[in-house]
């Protein structure tokens, strides 16, 4: 495999089922694997922590170096740091979830963090797979596949339902509100927008299975290793 490299780019919104199929296909193909969605998040949990005002652009823009976010890209096992801290879980919640269209959307945040996934990208000598947002129109854009993964707001507002629990569940309606609003502030943003790449294959997960989303992909990426 350390021949052919290959670098797959999987994006799309929230609730599509980005990060379960992102991480199985790469272990299927054994690849590693990125969640940029993650790196986001992790920036937003430093701003928060320093006290900066996640509305002021001019204040997150001068503290976008600072943070020293490292992504561990075992699919079996990713993990994320900021200055040497474990933020697997704190990432995850609902202050950062309500921050991080704000933070994402400032350029240069957008910069730092692009920057940092094209050296991982380069660096995976094996290949990758890089889920997010703009992976396929902007930080990779001449990866070798591209996927758009879609589903009805109803579905994908129910998948995240189902995923949050103890004090950070909300009802379904809540959840796919909180979903709507961010789609919106990500497709809208002017810096590398949600957006569905040039060459990208829809794939839209609304009546599929994981499994399925999952063999559909891996037949994709299978079918453009043995054409090259
Ligand atoms: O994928 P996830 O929901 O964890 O992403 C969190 C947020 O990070 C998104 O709502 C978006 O604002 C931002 N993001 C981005 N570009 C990416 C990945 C995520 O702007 N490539």
């Amino acid at each position: 495999m350390a021949e052919n490299p290959v670098i797959v780019a999987i994006d799309g919104p929230s609730g599509t089922g980005k990060s379960s199929t992102s991480k199985a296909v790469a272990v299927r193909l054994g690849l590693a694997y990125l969640d940029t969605g993650a790196q986001y998040r992790a920036m937003t949990w430093w701003m928060l922590e320093n006290g900066i005002d996640v509305a002021d652009r001019a204040a997150v823009a001068a503290a976008a170096a600072k943070p020293v976010i490292v992504s561990g890209t075992d699919p079996r096992s990713p993990t994320i740091t900021v200055d040497g801290t474990d933020v697997a879980a704190p990432i995850r919640g609902q202050a950062v979830t309500a921050a991080v269209s704000a933070v994402s959307a400032v350029p240069e945040v957008r910069t730092r963090v692009t920057g940092l996934q094209r050296a991982i990208a380069a660096e995976a000598g094996g290949g990758i797979v890089v889920e997010g947002r703009d992976i396929g129109t902007t930080v990779l854009p001449d990866a070798d596949v591209k996927i758009f993964l879609t589903a009805s707001a109803e579905a994908r507002a129910a998948r995240r339902s189902a995923e949050l629990t103890g004090k950070e569940a909300a009802d379904v309606a809540t959840t796919r509100a909180d979903l709507v609003r961010r789609d919106a502030a990500d497709a809208g943003r002017t810096t590398s927008p949600l957006a569905q790449a040039t060459g990208a294959v829809e794939v839209d997960t609304t009546e599929l299975t994981l499994d399925q989303v999952i063999e559909r992909v891996v037949r994709l990426v299978d079918g453009k290793r043995r054409s090259r």
